[in-house]
C-alpha cells in the first residue's frame, strides 16, 4: 500500500504557472505589460509561491486586492510593484506607504486623502485611478473634468495609470463590453487633451485577452483566472482562443475506507443515495469542509484510475463516498482526483462548476485551508 503524504492535497506545477504567463505575454506582445493578479491566495494556489515563480518568470507587478494580502507578499519577500485593486480601509492607508504597495483609488475623496497623506509622509505616492465605465461597483463616476481638476489639485499624490474593469467580458452576445471602452476611451482622452498622461492604461482581466480583444489590451493587462490555466465559458459568437494555458492545479485526496454494500443499501446523510446492485463503495477524504461543493452530492465525479467514476451520496464535510466497482485496482491508501488530468481523461474546476452550478473561480477559490499544498 502507497503511503500518501496527507488525507487531502493539491499538486502545484510550478512549470505550468510561469507556462502561462508566457503564453499570456506572447499573446498580447512585448508592448504590453502583464500583471498578473495573486489574490484571495493566489485563487487559492498558494500566494507566496505563485508570486515567487511569477517573478522568476519575470513579472515586474502582481496584483492582490487589499492591503492584507500585499503585506503578507512583503513579509515573503516579494518585491517589484504590488497594485492593490480592491479598495482600502482608512486604518490601512498608512501601511500601504509602509510597504511600498500601489493602491487603486476609486473615488475623488480618495485622491484627496491620498495626497494629504503623501504630503504628511513627505512623499509621493503613485496610485491607479479606476473609472466605473459601467459596472456599477467600484470606480469613480465624477464628471471627467472634475475628474481631472481633483487629479492636477493634487501634489503628493500621482495618477500613475487609469484603469476599469468588464462586467461582462466573455458575453460576446451582449453590447456591454463595447459601451463600456466607448465611456473609458472618453476618460483618456480627456486627460490627454490636457497633457495628462499616466503611464499605464489597463482594462483587461483574462477574459478579453484569452479571446485577443486587442481594443481592450492598452499597454497593461491583469490575468488572473488564465494563469492558473482556465477560461470562462463564452456566451455569443466569441473569437477563437489565443493562448496556450492549462491547469496548474491537481486537488487529490486518500481513500480511507472501501466496503461492499448490498443492492438496496442506503448511503449517506438523507439517503440521498441507494444502491441498485452490490456497490464497492469508496470513502475518501474531501468533503465541503475541504471545499468540495455540496451541490456535486450524488452528481459529482472523481477521477479514479483514469476512470471517471460517481460521487454517491451527498457530499458531507469530511469525505465523499464514490462508486468504485469498476476499479478494483484501487483500494484503501490510494488517491483519487478530484482536479486532474489521468490517462488523457480530464477533471477540471470548470466541469465541477458547471455541475455544481457555479463558476470555475469559485471551485478554486472555494478549496480550504485544510487542504495541504505540494509545489512540483
Ligand atoms: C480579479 C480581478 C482581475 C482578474 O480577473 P480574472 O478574470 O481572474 O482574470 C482583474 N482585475 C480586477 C479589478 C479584478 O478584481
Amino acid at each position: 500500500m502507497p503511503k500518501l503524504p496527507y488525507r487531502s492535497w493539491v499538486e502545484i506545477s510550478r512549470r505550468q504557472i510561469a507556462d502561462n504567463f508566457a503564453a499570456i505575454r506572447t499573446t498580447v506582445g512585448d508592448g504590453v505589460e502583464v500583471m498578473p493578479v495573486v489574490k484571495a491566495d493566489a485563487y487559492r494556489h498558494g500566494a507566496a509561491e505563485v508570486s515567487r515563480v511569477l517573478k522568476s518568470a519575470g513579472a515586474r507587478w502582481l496584483a492582490v486586492s487589499c492591503v492584507e494580502e500585499g503585506i503578507a507578499l512583503r513579509e515573503a519577500g516579494i518585491g517589484g510593484r504590488i497594485l492593490i485593486m480592491a479598495g482600502f480601509l482608512a486604518g490601512e492607508r498608512e501601511a500601504l506607504v509602509d510597504h511600498n504597495l500601489t493602491p487603486v483609488v476609486h473615488s475623488l475623496a480618495g485622491i484627496r486623502e491620498l495626497d494629504r497623506l503623501g504630503a504628511a509622509r513627505e512623499c509621493v505616492i503613485d496610485y491607479h485611478l479606476k473609472i466605473d465605465s459601467g459596472m456599477g461597483r467600484l470606480g469613480t463616476r465624477a464628471e471627467i473634468t472634475e475628474i481631472i481638476d481633483t487629479v492636477r489639485q493634487a501634489r503628493a499624490a500621482r495618477v500613475e495609470a487609469l484603469m476599469t474593469h468588464f462586467a461582462s467580458a466573455s458575453s460576446f452576445d451582449r453590447p456591454q463590453t463595447g459601451r463600456q471602452m466607448a465611456r473609458f476611451n472618453e476618460v483618456t482622452s480627456a486627460f490627454h487633451a490636457v497633457g495628462l498622461e499616466p503611464a499605464y492604461t489597463h482594462l483587461a482581466a483574462s477574459a478579453p485577452i484569452v479571446y485577443g480583444i486587442r481594443e481592450t489590451w492598452g499597454n497593461m493587462v491583469r490575468p488572473g483566472l488564465a494563469i492558473y490555466g482556465y477560461v470562462s465559458p463564452a456566451s455569443g459568437p466569441a473569437p477563437p482562443l489565443l493562448p496556450r494555458i492549462a491547469p496548474v492545479l491537481e486537488w487529490k485526496a486518500a481513500i480511507l475506507e472501501i466496503k461492499h454494500l448490498p443492492a438496496g443499501s442506503d448511503i449517506g446523510y438523507d439517503a440521498l443515495f441507494r444502491t441498485g446492485r452490490r456497490t464497492r463503495v469508496g470513502v475518501v477524504a474531501a468533503g465541503y469542509g475541504d471545499g468540495v461543493p455540496h451541490q456535486l452530492s450524488n452528481r459529482g465525479k472523481v477521477l479514479a484510475a483514469g476512470r471517471l467514476v460517481p460521487i454517491i451520496g451527498a457530499v458531507s464535510m469530511d469525505v465523499i463516498t464514490v462508486d468504485l466497482t469498476t476499479v478494483p485496482e484501487l483500494g484503501v491508501g490510494d488517491a483519487v482526483r478530484l482536479i486532474g488530468r489521468d490517462r488523457g481523461l480530464v477533471l477540471d474546476a470548470q466541469d465541477i462548476a458547471t455541475t455544481a452550478g457555479t463558476i470555475s473561480y469559485s471551485v478554486l477559490c472555494g478549496i480550504s485551508s485544510r487542504v495541504k499544498r505540494i509545489y512540483r
